[in-house]
């Protein structure tokens, strides 16, 4: 890497940074609700034991997002991201269509 390239390269790494904490702070966001239109597409319930057992007949209730391959939290936190909702928050506890059981 000539000094050129490596000082272009940092200048990146130092404009970079910031931006991706801030998409960071924003993939955080607002607890995502039930009646979000997107929520509701995918029967989503901030408590997996009031998901629509007619419409969900596969749901089980240690299935949540907290064990799913796509919740973003940690194990402690009451919520955390998730692909599907982005921007918003879902609930540990909660659940939707899309569950997919963490490998
Ligand atoms: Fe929760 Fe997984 Fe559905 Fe996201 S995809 S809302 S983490 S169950």
């Amino acid at each position: 890497m000539s000094h050129h390239t490596r000082r272009v390269f940092l200048l990146q790494v130092a404009v970079a940074a910031p931006l991706l904490s801030a998409v960071a702070a924003r993939a955080q966001g607002a607890k995502l609700d039930e009646k979000d239109p997107q929520a509701v597409a995918l029967g989503y319930v901030a408590d997996t034991a009031k998901a629509d057992a007619k419409k969900y007949p596969k749901h089980s209730k240690d299935q949540k997002c907290s064990n799913c391959q796509l919740y973003q939290g940690k194990p402690a936190d009451a919520a955390g991201g998730c692909p599907l909702f982005a921007g918003k928050q879902v609930a540990a506890n909660g659940w939707c269509a899309s569950w997919v059981k963490k490998a």
